[in-house]
């Protein structure tokens, strides 16, 4: 079973996406690779915000989204 490239947590396929069932993150399969070097990239990008924060905003994008999918299939 595949492991979110973010939290680690367990990741479920919905197609056409892998969402984390964890922390919401969702990517096509296939771009696992790429999905962890852009979250390492976007926390760069972020540094000028401390860890707890940059962690709180993208946990919440996240999720909202990850909401939006559920929503639509059910
Ligand atoms: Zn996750």
């Amino acid at each position: 079973m595949a492991r979110c490239p973010d939290c680690g947590g367990e990741v479920k396929y919905k197609a056409p996406f892998m969402v984390c069932l964890d922390c919401g993150l969702s990517f096509k399969r296939g771009e696992y690779d790429k999905v962890k070097s852009t979250i390492r990239s976007e926390f760069k990008d972020e540094m000028g915000e401390s860890d707890e924060e940059t962690d709180r905003k993208e946990r919440r994008r996240k999720r909202a989204y990850h909401d939006w999918l559920m929503k639509k299939e059910d």
